[in-house]
Formats: C-alpha cells, structure tokens, sequence
C-alpha cells in the first residue's frame, strides 16, 4: 500500500485532474490510497470570503462564493460520468448553500472565531475530494470517497488541531486499509480533520503533507508519495541558482532543515508520523511523473559531498543586543528571550559575545516593542534587510575544512552573524540581502561542483 497525495496545483483544473488520474491509474498495482487539497487557491479565497463577510462585506463574500461555484463547476463537470451527474450536482449544491449561510451568519455575528475558519476553510477539502473521487470512477478507477473528518480524530485546537493518534490509527486501519487491499483506491481530503465529538477542525495551512503522513503511518504504507509541481528537493532555488540540481535521496532531518529554512517543497511536520514508522516519503512532479524525485529516508545515505542543499530566509532583520551593566551576568538571557517571547516572536538564530547577543526574526510585527523592553536594561541596534544562508547536509559536522571553504568562496561577501551547532546538519550566514544571489551563487560552486551520483540527479 502507498499514500498518494497532491497539493492544490496538481487538482486545480479539469486538465491537472486528468493527469493525476493517469498518474494513480499507472500505480494501482501498488494499492494508492489518495490525499488531496483543495482545488488551486480555494483554502484561501474562502478565508478571504469568511473575512469580508465579517468585516461588513457580505455582498461581496457572496459574489466570490459565486464564482469559486463556478470554478468548481466549470473544472469538475467535464470529469464526472453521465452516470453520476446527479450526485455531482447535488454535491454542489449543497455545499455550495451550506458556505452561502454560513457566511450570512458570520456576517450577523461579524466576528470570525477559529471553529467557524475551520467550518469555512473546510469546504476546500470535502469538494474537491469528493470531485476527485467522481472523476476517477469516470475515468475507470475503482475510487472510494472517504470523509477525513471522521477518520482523522484531533483535539480542539482549530485551526492548528493536533491528531489523538491511537484513535486516528484505529480508524485508518478499519475503515481505509481493508478497502486499499481489496483494489479500491480510497480519496480523502487533506487538511480537514474532527474532534471526537464530531466537529470539523484542520490540521493547520499547508496541512495536506501531514495528512498524507498521518494516512501512511495508519495503513502502514510502504511509501508516502507527496506529488507537487516541483522535481523535489534541490540543491539550491533554482530561480537563483540555474545549477541548481535535483536530489535523490535526502535524510528526514536535513529535509527538516530545508523545510525550516524556506524550501517550500514540504512542511515540516509531515515528516513525524512517518518517522516514527520509518516510512520513506518521495517528493515527486505532477507535470513531470517520470522525474525521479527526492526520496526522504530516516537515515542518511553515505555522500561525498558533505553539504546536500543550500536553503535562503530573506526579509531578515537582526536585532543586536548590547549589555552595558550586566557584562554576562546570569540572568542576561533569560530576560532577553522573556521580551521575545511576551511579544510572541521566533527568534530563528542567534548569535552570542561575553557583552552581546544578535537575534533574527522575521516578524517585525511587535518589533518596536520589543526594542522598548530592552532598552530598559540594555543598548539596542536593529539591521534591517538581511537574509539567512543554511548550508544543510548531515556530514558538515563532521568534515573538517567546511568552514575554510565557506569563507573562502564567500571572500567577496560580507557575512555579519554565523551559526554552527544548533543542529548537527546545520550551518547559517547571515548577510546582507542584497548580497545574497552572489553569495549563494559562490556556495554553490564551491560545494556543488562535483556531485556525487549516488544522491544528486
Ligand atoms: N488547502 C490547505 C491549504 O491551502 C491545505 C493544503 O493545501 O495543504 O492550506
Ligand atoms: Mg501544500
């Protein structure tokens, strides 16, 4: 059994929706139970029309409720079977009715509470996989419809809900693995989950990869295929680096890292459930099925090249902290993080001297705030306009002469804050922005001229 899920570009018309169908249909033998998103970008207009509609809006809530049925009328008709016509339209129209009162009544209420984004960012999922589910059988896939509010059970924490994994596990293997191996292709919706009482929660934006894992650990998969527009992971964004090239093979940990630091390829959450159960995760193109894609596996495969990926944060301001009084004395930090965190902002790196300490984040937000707390025991500087360089790769720890090499290439470059150590897989610059093409650039020559062929494509 495999867990195949595609993301919003993958379904987001008639024509990706085929594609994906030719894409499972080539895999049947392997027992594909299928995870979706929402068609396109329906999580967020939706979010969009919950917004208008309590904010005063309502008529144009509607009006965007209007033509997000049209899309979806105007993608999924083409795909459905004469057959089950029917079914599709009442399909549409209720949900499509259930989403009009809904936001009538947050426009009454005109206040957006987390269970009602749930109740409205939901429909994304419930249409499209069931759209998804019609399209196949019409294109001759024995397709199942599952509801993944019932299977996937989480807390209350809407919006970000966590799963309780014995139940979830308990359900997936009753209701889904039976089925997968007696040839039927189960699809559900990504994202949507519910509490044990039944009511509608997500697993958080971008939630569909998690999905995807939460499925393979509960089936027990012997794979989790995470199809994109993307050939995988790369070396470095190739919209800056055109070298830039695909990777085979990467460790669960370094993709983290990636994942962390900007690679929009997988969230990083995804990459637990699967863990745990040691199942290998492949990243894979929808529009390129014959790409091999990144294979991600608990351990890391032994590779001459000791860093695998170079990933880039941009919109990065450093805060510099400057202890006037306190020179080390205990407490200094305690006090800096408590401001950071009253004001509800991640610090990403930091960088420490016996008299001050720098700071990253990228939510400028509470900045102004922040520097007021802490200029009442210390001297504050704020850069503006940096970005965070990581090198990743599980053997930079243990190679000696990376640094040299970093410095070296980036001799032109002035680098303002350095970190090591934080994890094993892990190395950070941080530069000016608008040094960041050349320096990533001279990185990726430098570390990525020869290539070994056991891990890059
Ligand atoms: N549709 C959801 C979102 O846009 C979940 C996902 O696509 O992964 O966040
Ligand atoms: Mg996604």
């Amino acid at each position: 059994m495999i867990v195949m899920k595609f993301g919003g570009t993958s379904v987001e018309s008639a024509a990706a929706i085929r594609r994906v169908a030719s894409i499972v249909k080539a895999r049947l033998e392997r027992q594909p139970v299928v995870v979706v998103s929402a068609m396109g970008k329906t999580t967020n207009k939706l979010l969009a029309m919950a917004t208008d509609a309590v904010e005063g809006r309502k008529e144009q809530a509607l009006e965007q409720l209007r033509a997000l049925r049209d899309f979806h009328i105007a993608e999924a008709a083409p795909l459905v079977a004469s057959s089950e016509t029917p079914e599709f339209e009442v399909l549409i129209h209720e949900h499509f009715q259930e989403l009009g009162e809904l936001l009538s009544g947050l426009a009454v209420l005109g206040e957006l509470t987390p269970r009602s984004v749930d109740a409205i960012s939901s429909y994304g999922e419930r249409l499209s996989s069931r759209i998804v589910a019609l399209a196949f059988r019409a294109l001759g896939i024995d397709a199942l419809h599952a509801d993944s509010r019932r299977l996937i059970v989480t807390d209350k924490r809407h919006t970000q809900a966590a799963p309780l994994y014995p139940q979830t596990y308990a359900r997936l293997s009753a209701e889904i693995a039976p089925p997968a191996r007696a040839g039927k292709v189960v699809v559900m919706g990504g994202f949507i989950s519910g509490s044990e009482d039944g009511v509608t929660t997500t697993l958080g934006r971008g939630g569909s990869d998690f999905t995807a894992a939460i499925v393979g650990a509960g089936v027990s998969a012997e794979e989790i295929q995470i199809w994109t527009d993307v050939d995988g992971m790369m070396t470095a964004d190739p919209n800056s680096v055109p070298e830039a090239r695909p990777l085979k093979v990467i460790s669960f940990a370094e993709a983290a890292e990636l994942a962390y630091f900007g690679a929009k390829v997988l969230h990083p959450a995804t990459v637990l459930p699967a863990v745990e159960k040691n199942i290998p995760v492949l990243i894979l193109n929808s529009r390129r099925p014959e790409a091999p894609g990144t294979r991600i596996i608990s351990e890391a495969q032994p590779c001459k090249n000791p860093v695998k990926s170079i990933a880039c944060k941009r919109r990065i301001t450093v805060v510099n902290i400057h202890s006037t009084r306190m020179l080390m004395a205990h407490g200094f930090l305690r006090r800096i993080f408590e401001v950071f965190d009253r004001y509800e902002t991640p610090v990403d790196m930091i960088a420490t001297s016996e008299v001050s300490v720098s700071a990253t984040i990228d939510n400028t937000r509470r900045l102004a705030e922040i520097r007021t707390e802490l200029e009442q025991f210390s001297s504050v500087s704020v850069e503006s306009d940096r970005a965070i360089i990581s090198l990743v790769g599980g053997n930079i720890r243990y190679t000696a002469g990376i640094g040299a090499r970093v410095f070296a290439a980036l001799r032109p470059v002035n680098v303002l804050m350095i970190s090591q150590g934080g994890s094993q897989w892990n190395l950070s610059l941080v530069v000016d922005e608008a040094d960041l093409p050349q320096a990533v650039r001279l990185l990726h020559e430098e570390f990525f001229h020869e290539l070994d062929p056991a891990v890059f494509a």
